[in-house]
């Protein structure tokens, strides 16, 4: 579904240049749950804002469905973020005036759903992540878990061709990361939704399908994981 054509991708400070990107190939296809490993400073945020539309490459290609997105306007960009893909957020970034059914329920407003079935389906996604009966408390009246699985139901709720995950558990205790991991295995699997994840965390990429090494912003090795 998407195909990654020898991305590169630096950012220019006044005193420095840093390569994020060095020259990436890769491709994801669908229902496929894929993870990127690396250390801290990799390049896989980079990365995961480069596929999904929210920052520019410098070079190479993305094909989406095989179509390159080289002339793609700020529309066809947008009209990507809102219909094609959802984000989880290592830091959650809830709608901190929202409660969670409205925060789950926002990404259907931006597709132009009416109310009452953004809320059933907002409800509906938050019982598949264990939290309806919390559905009027605001993030800060929930656990950091309990607001990931917000973020997780918001991410899935428009039944996006793909979602991206940066560190979802990166700011979860080690018994509630087995939790959410758990969680978005389960939901992978009976939605067959594609998922790409970035961690820096090889426990946590465990639970993908395949596994894709980087390391200074280059792709060293990409694995299937035997369960
Ligand atoms: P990761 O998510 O794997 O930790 P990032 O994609 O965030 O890595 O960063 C890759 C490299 O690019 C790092 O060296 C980082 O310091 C650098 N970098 C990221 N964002 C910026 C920026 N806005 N300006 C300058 N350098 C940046
Ligand atoms: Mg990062």
């Amino acid at each position: 579904m998407l195909d990654l054509r020898d991305i590169c991708k630096r950012y220019v400070t006044q005193s420095f240049t840093q390569v994020a990107l060095d020259s990436v190939s890769l491709s994801f296809r669908d229902n496929e749950f894929v993870a990127i490993l690396g250390p801290s400073g990799s390049g896989k945020t980079t990365m995961l804002n480069v596929i999904g539309g929210l920052d520019h490459f410098d070079s190479g290609d993305l094909l989406i469905d095989g179509i390159s997105t080289k002339d793609f306007s700020d529309r066809d960009w947008d009209a990507y973020r809102n219909n094609r893909i959802g984000f989880v957020f290592q830091s959650f970034h809830l709608m901190p005036r929202e409660n969670a059914l409205e925060n789950v329920a926002l990404p259907l407003m931006f597709k132009g759903v009416g109310k009452e079935e953004r809320e059933q389906r907002a409800m509906e996604m938050l019982k598949l992540v264990g939290i309806d009966n919390r559905y009027k408390h605001k993030p800060k009246e929930m656990s950091g878990g309990q607001q990931q699985r917000v973020g997780i139901a918001r991410a899935f709720v428009t039944d996006p061709s793909v979602v991206f995950a940066d560190e979802p558990t990166g700011n979860l205790d080690s018994k509630t990361t087995f939790e959410v991991m758990e969680l978005i295995q389960k939901l992978v699997y009976t939605k067959n939704q594609t998922l790409v994840m970035v961690t820096h965390d090889s426990n946590v990429a465990k639970y993908s399908d395949i596994t894709v090494n980087i390391c200074d912003g280059k792709i060293t090795s990409k694995d299937y994981n035997t369960k």
